[in-house]
């Protein structure tokens, strides 16, 4: 479908800086997995995509939890002995324990330092913490600026609610000329941090804007939603049709400087984790394939035993593996235009490998067709033009109907864009045939090329004999 060549010509810096202000314009809303900020979030994104919401009620059981109450915050604040706010929720929501119940006293130092959390080892930075299963209230602030505080009484105030709503998710469906699909989901339910949640969610608004009004082989569904209780919840209601999904990924922390890493489905040899392996060491620097491991993002749910879905996580860091993970310092700065765009355009060419990943039949299976009759055996010519003959080569010996484009491409080495432009050319020409998705029978497109060739006899014979 041509997606990545698109995206390659246009400039990457202005596209990675287009994702940069996106995320710039979510990253000041407090966000928690439920509430108002997922809300203001699902609608900012609405400006780009016509998301669908769902608000499923507080207390709906989905599989073995419960939708919780819903948490919304408007103020929060500590006071000084001398009358001065020393904490301030508006200058930095990650100032409040994420879910903290409502507050309003006056206490002694003594008795407000156990609900104060720093981070020792990185003392100008804000931890981010949660405390959404157990009602409890907390202020986050750095070390530096826990150690400025004297004894005497603090005035501590949070003006949040905690009381029977929704919990919010957003869903876009792009209708593929199958109804098989692709899931790509990532988590809104952090507050001001820009590597966690926002990069996957910029890269996912983005990507489903690419994708929006082309010609798809597979229908697309994006899920933004509130980690594990909010996949728990799309799982629980659409359990029945989840056997639509054929690949998926998680997006996630996709903004910063490392290195790719893919944490592969649970079941290991998945279409989606063999083209995730195939791109990322065909065409980045050093990436790392992980194993599945039942922790991390929401793959956690979809890769549930009872779902089983061929569902990956794409990262650059991984979660808890750097240092700015779930603190301040995990903000616009840390998070790059370049590398954004690099993410972008990696999905892009993930999905491009799903659509065209097909298996094809050589028509003319005894012994090598004559290349050269044809022109498409160039007698000289450089490195490329003899990557482009081995390629066709390829194609024509394991196009069998049994073998993919990228059971080719993995064989052969070749990147899979070179083997899909020879099965394309050789398509062109007469040669192969599209098999057909689950029957392997012979499609339209194959008795097509069949009478394009005008020959009927032994070289099709094989073509022809389709698998039952
Ligand atoms: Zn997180």
């Amino acid at each position: 479908m041509g997606l990545r060549k698109e995206l390659d010509q246009k400039d990457p810096l202005a596209i990675g800086q287009e994702l940069h202000r996106f995320v710039g314009e979510l990253y000041p809303i407090c966000r928690s997995i439920t509430g108002n900020g997922v809300r203001q979030t699902l609608a900012f994104i609405q400006n780009k995509i016509p998301l669908q919401t769902f608000e499923v009620p507080t207390g709906t059981a989905v599989f073995d939890w419960t939708v919780p109450k819903e948490w919304n915050i408007r103020d929060a604040y500590i006071k000084g002995p001398a009358g001065k706010k020393v904490v301030d929720f508006q200058e930095c929501n990650l100032h409040v324990l994420n879910y903290s119940t409502p507050v309003r006293a006056t206490m002694p130092l003594s008795a407000l330092r156990p609900h104060l959390f720093t981070i020792p080892e990185k003392p100008d930075w804000i931890p981010y913490r949660t405390s959404y299963y157990k009602e409890d209230w907390g202020f986050c602030l750095s070390h530096n600026q826990m150690l400025t505080l004297e004894d005497g009484d603090y005035e501590v105030v949070i003006d949040s609610t905690l009381e029977d709503g929704h919990l919010t998710y957003g869903e876009y469906f792009l209708p593929g000329r199958s109804s098989d699909e692709i899931l790509i989901s990532c988590h809104a339910c952090h507050p001001s941090l820009a590597n966690d949640n926002l990069s996957g969610l910029a890269v996912a608004t983005f990507l489903a804007q690419l994708l929006s009004g082309r010609d798809l082989r597979y229908s697309y569904r994006f899920l933004f939603i509130p980690g594990t209780i909010g996949a728990i919840t799309w799982l629980a209601r659409n359990r029945d049709t989840t056997g639509r999904i054929r690949h998926g990924l998680v997006l996630t922390c996709i903004g910063d400087r490392g290195r790719f890493h893919y944490k592969k489905s649970r079941q290991g040899n998945a279409e989606i984790d063999r083209v995730v392996d195939h791109l990322l060491r065909q065409h980045c620097e050093s990436p790392k394939i992980l194993e599945f491991s039942p922790y991390g993002y929401d793959e956690r749910q979809y890769c549930s035993p009872g779902f089983n879905l061929a569902v990956g996580c794409l990262m650059r860091s991984v979660w808890g593996t750097f240092p700015e993970y779930h603190t301040s310092a995990d903000n616009l700065n840390f998070i790059q235009p370049m590398q954004l765009a690099e993410s972008l355009s990696l999905c892009a060419a993930i999905f491009e490998v799903l659509e065209e990943n097909r298996r094809y039949r050589n028509l003319s299976p005894y012994c090598e067709p004559q290349l050269g009759r044809r022109n498409l055996y160039a007698s000289t010519g450089g490195g490329a033009i003899e990557a482009q003959i081995n390629a066709r080569l390829w194609v024509l010996n394991l196009s069998d109907g049994e073998h993919s484009l990228l059971d080719i491409a993995e064989r052969s080495g070749h990147p899979f864009s070179l083997i899909h432009e020879a099965a394309q050319t050789l398509r062109e020409s007469g040669l192969l045939a599209i098999v057909s998705e689950n029957t392997g029978e012979t499609t339209r497109l194959e008795e097509e090329s069949q009478e394009k060739t005008g020959d009927s006899s032994s070289d099709h014979s094989c073509g022809s004999s389709s698998r039952s």
